[in-house]
C-alpha cells in the first residue's frame, strides 16, 4: 500500500498528514483513510498500521529523526513495534531495541474505563503481523505476549494501550483523577505494586488561549492585563490583575457575547426557514424565541451517555417550573451530534429534542445541530453558566468547560476530570459531591436533586436578584472574576505543553542523552 504525504507547518511545528486515496493503491485501500470512526475491526487495524507504521516510515522519508515519540492514545501503538524492528534490523538484540525504545517512548492515555479501550481479536494480528514477528526475532507466542489481555467480557484479545504502556517508560493520564483512575485501572500490569505505586503520572489538559477567546474580552485584557499577558497566560500572578476591571466593563462584554450568541442563532434558523427546510416547530426548538438578557445554560458536547444529557429532565415537571418562572426564566441551549455508531447516544439526542420541541418550554429551550468549533466558540463565550453532569469517573478531563471559564462563563459541573482540581468553592458551582453510587441510577437521583437544588437557591438568584443600584450583579461578577483568575493560568496549553516538556520529554531526552555517553565511553 502506498500514502501521500503533505507536510505542513504549524507555527513552527511540521503536521505530516498520510492519505492513501491515489491511483497506486486497489479500490479498498484508497477509502482506507475516508473515514475517522470505523466500527469495522479490519479496516482499524489497517488505518493504525497506516498510523504508527507508515507514520514512522514517514518522517524518515521526510529527513525527520525525532530523539523522543509522544504516541497518544493507544491507537498509534504499532509505532513502537516498528521502531523496535528497525533496531533489530540494524543489528541490536531484541532487549536492547525494547530497552532503548522503552527509553525514548511517552505515552498518554485518554480511557478511562476498560471496555472504551482499544484492542483486537489475535486473529486479526495472525493475519497482519505474522510477517512481522519473524523480523523481531519473535515466535507467535511471544509477540501475541506482548499485548496480550484477557478480558471478563471477551475472549483473548491485543491491547493497544497495553503495547504503548509496555513499551513506553514515561506515562500519563490527562488529569489529576484521571491519573489515579487508570493507576488502578492499569495496576494488574504491575502485579507486585500497590494502586499508588503504578508509574502512571497525570498532566491535565489545557486549552489554547488564543483560539478561545473573545475577541472583545481580549481587547478588555489588553487594556487592563498588561500588554505582555500573552506572553504570561500561565502565570498566576498575572491573572491576578483581573480585579483591575472596572465591573460594569466586564459586565459589558458579557452581555455583548450573549447578544452575539443570540443572533447568530437567529441568523442559522433563518437560513434555515429561508431555504424552506424546516418545520416552524424546528424553527422555534433552535433558538429563536430566546431573550438575550435571561440567564442561559449551555449543554455542548459529544451525545456519550455518560455525559447524561438527559440529567436535566430527571424530574420534568420540576425543570419546567425553573425554565418557564415569569420573572426569572432560565434557557437551556443543547448542542452536539453523537459518534455515528453510538446508538444509545443517538437515541439521547432524540430524548433531548423531544423536550426541545415541546410548547411547554415557551421556547426557552434550544437544540443546535451540526455541532462545530465555530458553534462551540460563540456557545462558550456567549452563555452565562457552562453545565457538565457526566458520571463520575467517565470523563478523564473535558476541555470544553475550560474553555468556558477563560472566557467568564461560570462552570456548573459535577466534580468529574478537570473540574474536580479546577473548582475552588468560589469559581463556578460543583453538581453533587464526591460521594460515589455504586447504583447508577441513585448517583443519577442524588445529582439531579443537586443540580435543581443549586440551580434554584444559589445560581437563579445570584444572576438576577442581587442587583446594585446600577443594575449589576455584584456577586455573579466577583465569581466571573475568580473564574477567569484561576481557570485561565491553570488549564492553559501552555502550562500543559510546558509540563510536558519539564516531566516528560526532558527526563526522557537526558536519559536517552547519557546512555549515548555511556556507549561512546565504552
Ligand atoms: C472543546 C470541544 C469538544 C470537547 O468538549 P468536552 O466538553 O471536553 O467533551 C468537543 N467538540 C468541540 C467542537 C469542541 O470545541
Amino acid at each position: 500500500m502506498y500514502a501521500r504525504l503533505y507536510e505542513l507547518n504549524v507555527g513552527r511545528v511540521p503536521l505530516v498528514l498520510l492519505h492513501t486515496n491515489i491511483p497506486e493503491n486497489t479500490p479498498q485501500d484508497r477509502e482506507l483513510t475516508d473515514k475517522l470512526y470505523i466500527s469495522d475491526p479490519e479496516l482499524r487495524i489497517s488505518q493504525e498500521m497506516l498510523l504508527g507504521v507508515g507514520g514512522l516510515r514517514a518522517l524518515q522519508r521526510l529527513g525527520h529523526n525525532p530523539a523522543i515519540f509522544h504516541m497518544n492514545e493507544g491507537h498509534s501503538a504499532f509505532l513502537a513495534l516498528e521502531r523496535m524492528r528497525q533496531l533489530v534490523e540494524k543489528g541490536h538484540t531484541l532487549d536492547e531495541a525494547k530497552e532503548a525504545v522503552k527509553k525514548t517512548s511517552v505515552f498518554t492515555t485518554h480511557t478511562p474505563v476498560p471496555a472504551g479501550n482499544d484492542e483486537f481479536p489475535t486473529w486479526l494480528i495472525d493475519k497482519y503481523f505474522a510477517n512481522y514477528w519473524s523480523s523481531l526475532g519473535l515466535d507467535r507466542n511471544k509477540f501475541m505476549d506482548l499485548a496480550k489481555v484477557k478480558t471478563d467480557w471477551s475472549d483473548e484479545v491485543f491491547s493497544m494501550p497495553v503495547l504503548a504502556l509496555r513499551l513506553s517508560d514515561y506515562r500519563n493520564g490527562v488529569s489529576k483523577l484521571h491519573g489515579e483512575v487508570s493507576r488502578n485501572m492499569w495496576q494488574y500490569l504491575w502485579p507486585d505494586r500497590n494502586p499508588e505505586e503504578v508509574p502512571i503520572s497525570y498532566i491535565t489538559n489545557g486549552v489554547h488561549t488564543g483560539t478561545w477567546i473573545a475577541r472583545r474580552l481580549s481587547d478588555l485584557y489588553d487594556k487592563y492585563l498588561g500588554v505582555d499577558w500573552t506572553e504570561r497566560l500561565d502565570d498566576p500572578d498575572m491573572w491576578e490583575r483581573i480585579e483591575a476591571i472596572p465591573d460594569n466593563e466586564l459586565w459589558q462584554v458579557r452581555i455583548h457575547l450573549k447578544r452575539k450568541l443570540v443572533s447568530y442563532m437567529v441568523a442559522r434558523a433563518r437560513g434555515e426557514w429561508e431555504h424552506d427546510r424546516v418545520h416552524p416547530v424546528q424553527t422555534v426548538a433552535s433558538g429563536v424565541l430566546l431573550d438575550p438578557l435571561a440567564l442561559t445554560i449551555g449543554f455542548a458536547r459529544r451525545f456519550a451517555t455518560y455525559k447524561r444529557a438527559n440529567l436535566v429532565f430527571k424530574d420534568y415537571e420540576r425543570l419546567m417550573k425553573i425554565v418557564t418562572d415569569e420573572e426569572h426564566p432560565v434557557q437551556i441551549i443543547f448542542a452536539g451530534k453523537a459518534h455515528p455508531a453510538d446508538e444509545p447516544g443517538k437515541r439521547l439526542i432524540q430524548e433531548v429534542y423531544r423536550h426541545v420541541k415541546s410548547s411547554r418550554n415557551g421556547g426557552r429551550l434550544v437544540f443546535l445541530d451540526d455541532y462545530d468549533m465555530d458553534m462551540a466558540r460563540h456557545l462558550v463565550q456567549g452563555v452565562d453558566i457552562w453545565l457538565n453532569t457526566p458520571r463520575r469517573p467517565r470523563e478523564a478531563s473535558g476541555t470544553s468547560g475550560m474553555k468556558a471559564g477563560m472566557n467568564g462563563t461560570l462552570n456548573f459541573s459535577v466534580l468529574d476530570g478537570w473540574w474536580a482540581e479546577g473548582f475552588n468553592g468560589k469559581n463556578g458551582w460543583a453538581i453533587g459531591d464526591n460521594r460515589h453510587y455504586e447504583d447508577p441510577d441513585l448517583q443519577d437521583e442524588a445529582d439531579a436533586l443537586s443540580l435543581y437544588e443549586t440551580l434554584e437557591n444559589e445560581i437563579v438568584p445570584m444572576y438576577y436578584t442581587k442587583r446594585s443600584a446600577d443594575g449589576l450583579p455584584g456577586d455573579w461578577i466577583e465569581r466571573i472574576k475568580e473564574c477567569i483568575r484561576t481557570v485561565s493560568p491553570q488549564f492553559s496549553m501552555t502550562r500543559m505543553v510546558k509540563e510536558y516538556m519539564t516531566d516528560l520529554y526532558q527526563p526522557a531526552l537526558e536519559t536517552a542523552r547519557a546512555e549515548v555517553q555511556v556507549k561512546a565511553d565504552n
